[in-house]
């Protein structure tokens, strides 16, 4: 992609909600996601450049503007021209090309950055729903995978059960489709039962870069549990089809930045870099725990996408095993071998 284009997906993805018209009708289904950076946002996707984003869109404020006229789609950033020739694409459920589900937006957990807790009406949805959710698409959605995450509720093992019976669900209504598993797990053998179940691809999260943020920013959670469940799901689903967010803007440096998707690459395992998207509250609770003004910008995604990229390059790695989650969306990241 274009390198203005990267820069423009980038402060994008840095930047607030896109304002629409007065009286425009967005012509698929609004998602209102309830995890991702999006959380408790309505969102739409906008493509352009062969790339796109998922923005939470508002009808008054806003840091971008939708402009609708007879040429099409474009945005502007207060008014100036920023994006021309932009175009809206359907989500399934979350993102576009998959039914990507929350069973669970409650958490026991409270890291820092996380609107999940404090979204209200938690329930845990069962994977028959999830099912009949995927069955009552139009004939024409376009679902080419499926995907599931969770917060944590009750306790971690009852959670990683209630989402590998969803797994299982899912998979022999739809034994076609990949399945990729997004779960905080603490024991070995619940990866094995999530592939058992039918998940094809697993995704683990690192969150931060550097472990004493980690600690501060996700109290309750062990990063060496982590890097062991993502070295045993190398094992069982293999090399690139492994995926970790590490997230930037806690008051970590490149330099551990580069580390961790060193350690990570070295696993087999595929990082993927999430700049924080946090509102007044979460920020609040992240200067608290980190002690450090949280933040990045535009050329600091830049930069890291392009030393993620090298660094996925120099263990004869890329993105091209995953069928669903966020490198087969590639909204809300600069996506290696694909933007840049
Ligand atoms: S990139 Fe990931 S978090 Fe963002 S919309 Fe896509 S699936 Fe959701």
């Amino acid at each position: 992609m274009e390198e203005s284009l990267v820069r423009k997906k980038a402060e994008l993805i840095l930047g607030g909600d896109i304002r629409i018209p007065e009286g425009f009708r967005v012509p698929f289904r609004i998602s209102r996601s309830t995890a991702g950076p999006g959380a408790g946002k309505r969102g739409v996707v906008f493509a352009f450049g062969g790339t796109r984003v998922k923005k939470g869109i508002v009808n008054s404020g806003g840091d971008f503007e939708l402009v609708a006229n007879d040429d099409g789609l474009s945005l502007t950033r207060g008014g100036d021209a920023f994006i021309d020739n932009v175009t809206m694409e359907p989500v399934v459920f979350h993102a576009p090309g998959q039914a990507f589900f929350n069973m669970d937006n409650r958490c026991i957990f409270r890291c820092v950055y996380c609107k999940s807790p404090n979204l209200e009406n938690g329930s845990r949805v069962s994977g028959e729903t999830m099912a009949s959710m995927i069955r009552g698409l139009p004939d024409d959605a376009d679902v080419g995978g499926i995907a599931v995450t969770s917060g944590v509720f009750g306790s971690v093992e009852d959670t990683v059960k209630d989402m590998i019976d969803c797994v299982s669900v899912l998979h022999r209504e739809f034994p076609d489709l990949p399945i990729g598993a997004e779960p905080y797990v603490n024991d070995e053998s619940q990866i094995d039962a999530f592939r058992d179940a039918g998940v094809t691809e697993m995704k683990i999260n690192v969150e931060a870069a550097r472990r004493d943020i980690f600690d501060r920013a996700c109290p309750g959670l062990d990063q060496d549990i982590i890097l062991r469940m993502l070295e045993h799901s190398v094992s069982v689903f293999g090399r690139g089809k492994v995926a970790s967010n590490i997230i930037i803007g806690l008051g970590e440096t490149d330099r551990d930045v580069e580390d961790m998707l060193e350690r990570l690459c070295a696993m087999g395992v595929v990082p993927g870099l999430r700049p924080l998207k946090a509102g007044p509250e979460e920020l609040m609770r992240i200067s608290d725990a980190v002690g450090i003004p949280a933040g990045t910008d535009a050329e600091r995604v830049i930069r890291l996408a392009k030393t993620q990229k090298r660094i996925l390059m120099k263990h004869g790695l890329d993105i091209s095993g995953f069928r669903t989650m966020c490198f087969a969306c590639g909204c809300c990241d600069l996506v290696p071998f694909r933007d840049l």
